[in-house]
C-alpha cells in the first residue's frame, strides 16, 4: 500500500513557518523542538523536514543522507539535553490506529528527566 501525506498535518505547518515552535535543534534535514504537552521533564519532538508519514515509511523511502541526519540530530540532542550520556531516556515513535498516533508526520518521541516506569501498559 502506497503511503498519502496530509500536507495540512501541524508538523507540516511548522515546518512551513506558519505555526511557532520551540526549537532544539535545527539540521539540513531535520527539526527538534519542545512537545507542546510535555510527559516528562525532558520531551522533544524530532522530525525530518521530509514528508514522511511514520518510522517504517521513513526507513522506506528517505535518502541515506536524510536518514543519517535524522539520527545524528536525534542523538545530539540528547547530549544537548544532559541524558545521554547520564541518566538515560526513551526514544518512542507511535505509527497508525494501533500505536495511536495523532500527528501523521513521523517523529520521534525523546522523554528523559525522571524514571520513566514500563514502555506499554499489560493488556
Ligand atoms: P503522537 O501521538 O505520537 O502523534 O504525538 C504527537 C505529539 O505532538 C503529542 O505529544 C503532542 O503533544 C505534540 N504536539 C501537537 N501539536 C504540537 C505543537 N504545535 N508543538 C509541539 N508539539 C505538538
Amino acid at each position: 500500500m502506497a503511503y498519502t501525506y496530509d500536507p495540512t498535518n501541524i508538523f507540516a505547518c511548522i515546518l512551513r513557518g506558519e505555526i511557532p515552535n520551540k526549537t532544539v535543534l535545527e539540521s539540513t534535514h531535520t527539526l527538534a523542538f519542545h512537545d507542546i504537552h510535555p510527559q516528562a521533564p525532558v520531551h522533544v519532538l524530532v522530525i525530518p523536514k521530509g514528508p514522511y508519514v511514520t518510522f517504517d515509511h521513513f526507513a522506506a523511502e528517505a535518502s541515506v543522507e536524510e536518514i543519517m541526519d535524522f539520527h545524528r540530530t536525534a542523538a545530539s540532542v540528547c547530549t544537548m539535553l544532559g541524558i545521554a550520556p547520564g541518566d538515560g531516556y526513551r526514544g518512542i515513535t507511535n505509527a497508525g490506529g494501533n500505536g495511536l498516533q495523532e500527528v501523521p508526520h513521523y517523529h520521534l518521541h525523546i522523554l528523559g528527566g525522571r524514571p520513566l516506569g514500563r514502555l506499554v501498559e499489560r493488556a
